[in-house]
């Protein structure tokens, strides 16, 4: 078995370059998994993706760590000789970019669980994704408390002091931590805000991570899953939504704040156009059945024809229906019988409907009074098979 690997982003989070001896290159189903003396690849671990890069010109996809012996694997696209001496680089700009969300989720659950008295049960980082769990639903208010309380933070550029205390140092400090955790515990201290154990890179001073913005929130297993951006990436977001909203704006020939305005005017216009487009349908319809037994046509909306057909029904006689709809893609119908006239001897609605499931496939079914479903057939022979049942 191989010694720990040197942790060399513990030493300097900002150690983007390095050389590392290959004590191990193994083909596995992934590419190659390279073990070296020392790495400054941050491994997957605590929540957090790895970290990308290259070894010796050859790209590192995955880096992972073996909790109980601290051996870090590299993933590699090719083999590198083992017992050569390999250059490394990371990532630097996804990197710094965890980094600056990792210390803003610091920073935030810091805030949150003192102010809040709550814990964070979870947290995940990748390179498009930053959520934070916490075991208590929190309201709008307390959300944008914690923000503004984060933000300042982040402005007073805090020192973020990351270190291994002795065991009688530790005895004596309360720091928060998700898990029991074996051997030596690094902690990540923010002066006034937060006390963490943590083994993730963080940047030197808060005000390097800029912004911290909540995108949204839900609730989540009894408590909280809140969606954040930090610095450059908080940035970014907040300009895509901007965009999408000058773009709106823009499309609404107005100016941004009057864009909610415009939005509940075209709400408004658009359910005023469908009650208006219904109103007619059920007089097109209403015309149409007053002269023939079967309106079809691709211009009637469901609701409304039935509307139609339930005022015919209430003075006519015998069969009346409607289908909306074209021969190609079929129709939509309902079927009903007039309430007056003795004579309702054979004229059955679920009747009409049972000869056109069996005789044209179609779906659906009801009483003798209505029966409404859908059929995938031409007009003309939907119209032979209703002659044939009234
Ligand atoms: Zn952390």
């Amino acid at each position: 078995m191989y010694e720990k690997t040197q942790k060399l982003y513990d030493e300097n989070a900002y150690l983007t370059a390095f050389e590392g001896k290959v004590l191990s290159c193994e083909a596995i189903p992934e590419g190659y998994a390279v073990i070296l003396d020392g790495t400054a690849f941050f491994p997957e671990s605590g929540g957090q993706t790895s970290d990308t890069g290259t070894l010796g010109g050859v790209r590192v996809t995955d880096v992972r760590i073996d909790e109980k012996t601290d051996v870090i694997t590299h993933v590699l696209d090719g083999p590198v000789e083992t017992g050569s001496t390999v250059h490394g680089e990371i990532d630097w700009n996804k990197r710094f970019d965890k980094m600056q969300q990792h210390t803003g989720e610091h920073i935030f659950s810091g805030v949150v669980c003192s102010r809040f008295s709550c814990d964070n049960v979870g947290f995940h980082l990748s390179g498009e994704i930053m959520t934070m769990d916490y075991n208590r639903p929190f309201t709008q208010d307390e959300i944008n408390n914690a923000e503004a309380l984060a933000n300042d933070a982040v402005w007073r550029d805090l020192e973020v002091d990351a270190r291994y205390p002795s065991a009688q140092e530790l005895a004596g400090i309360n720091y928060r931590s998700k898990k029991e955790i074996e051997g030596a515990i690094r902690l990540v201290t923010i002066p006034g805000i937060d006390v963490c154990a943590c083994c993730a890179p963080h940047v030197r001073r808060t005000g390097e991570v800029g912004l911290i913005k909540v995108m949204s929130f839900e609730n989540h297993k009894g408590g909280i899953r809140v969606y954040a951006a930090c610095g450059k990436r908080a940035l970014y977001a907040l300009t895509r939504e901007h965009d999408l909203i000058t773009g709106l704006a823009r499309s609404l020939s107005t100016g941004v704040p009057e864009v909610p305005g415009a939005f509940e005017r075209m709400k408004n216009d658009l359910s005023e156009a469908k009650r208006q487009a219904a109103e007619l349908c059920e007089k097109m319809v209403s015309a149409g059945l007053s002269s023939e037994e079967f309106v079809f046509s691709g211009d009637i909306q469901m609701n409304p024809a039935r509307r139609a057909l339930d005022v015919w029904m209430n003075e006519g006689t015998g069969l009346r229906g409607v289908f909306a709809g074209e021969d190609d893609a079929g129709y939509s119908f309902v079927i009903g019988r007039g309430r007056k006239g003795a004579d309702l001897k054979g004229c059955d609605a679920g009747k009409a409907v049972a000869a056109l499931r069996e005789k044209l496939g179609a779906k659906g079914g009801g009483s003798p009074e209505m029966a409404q479903g859908s059929v995938k057939a031409a007009k003309e022979d939907i119209l032979s098979v209703l002659q044939s049942v009234i």
